[in-house]
């Protein structure tokens, strides 16, 4: 029997809620690093680069609890349940997020979750994917003169309801959005409702600093047509913004695209 299936004697364990970055595993924190060769227990989401799983200890249980072959994700109840079980053994528990467990990852519940029933907890941030997108494609997101500020928003929640888009459309903010590929026709058509313009510059990123890096950079009312054409899906973020301009060209399709060297970056407005 390996070690760590005698179940301890500490009467309380530890569950730490990392962040293990948008899929790169060189941009994990060395603080989640750490904390994950530490660990007894992983319970890792699809999210989560299978190259990172070598950093696990030899005998370290590692558990996959996110969505797999189209089939539907494990229950969140049950995965709250496995880190208290684990944790009341004794054990040091690992819940591993893509990006960061605090942005679209249910980290704060989980936190809440756990405190309330006397479990400690603790998080590492992690690199989002929206903000990974900047670097990756050299494309500041709020480049001076242009974006005075960045906001991350999810086009999909579970009670159908929508970011204040009008706000955003007006605020002239580089608005990042997760979880927007599954519509992006209804995404596009809300958007230009809202006030958004038609040849808004977008980036549409996928599987951001994997190897299989993919993107486009197209305007708002061709966005739909172009994901398509290039045959993207999730997981990828959309850069709204006239920062989406300055995007790299694609390392894996063609090099850049006439329309995009067409596209002037405009200033944005004076403050008022
Ligand atoms: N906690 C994660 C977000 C989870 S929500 C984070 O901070 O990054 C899932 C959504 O995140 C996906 O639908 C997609 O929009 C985005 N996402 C996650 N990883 C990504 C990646 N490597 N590249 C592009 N988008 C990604």
């Amino acid at each position: 029997m390996n070690s760590k299936d005698i179940i301890s004697t500490n009467p309380m364990g530890k569950v730490w809620l990392v962040g293990a970055g948008p899929g790169d595993p060189e941009l994990l924190t060395l603080k989640a690093a750490r904390v994950l060769r530490e660990c007894d227990v992983w319970l890792t989401d699809d999210l989560v680069s299978p190259d990172i799983q070598a950093l696990a200890a030899p005998g370290t249980r590692i558990i996959g609890v996110g969505k797999r072959g189209g089939c539907r994700s494990t229950p969140q109840a049950f995965i709250l349940r496995l880190m208290a079980r684990y944790a009341r053994q004794g054990r040091t528990v690992a819940r591993v997020k893509g990006g960061d467990s605090f942005v679209f990852g249910r980290g704060g519940e989980e936190m809440a979750w756990l405190q309330e029933r006397g479990i400690e907890v603790e998080a590492v941030a992690g690199i989002t994917a929206g903000l990974a997108v900047g670097p990756a494609l050299g494309l500041p997101v709020t480049h001076r003169g242009v974006s005075r500020g960045v906001a991350l928003v999810t086009a999909h929640t579970m009670d159908g309801s929508r970011p204040d888009w009008q706000a955003l459309a007006a605020s002239g903010l580089t608005v990042v959005c997760y979880m927007g590929m599954s519509n992006a026709a209804g995404l596009t058509k809300e958007l230009l409702e809202a006030g958004f313009v038609a040849t808004l510059p977008v980036a549409v990123v996928h599987r951001v600093s994997c190897p299989d890096q993919r993107h486009i950079v197209t305007t708002l009312q061709d966005m739909a047509r172009d994901i398509e054409r290039a045959g993207l899906a999730s997981p990828a973020v959309i850069v709204l913004g006239e920062v989406a301009a300055l995007a790299l060209p694609d390392r894996i399709s063609e090099p850049a695209c006439s329309w995009q060297a067409a596209m002037p970056i405009r200033p944005m407005p004076a403050a008022g």
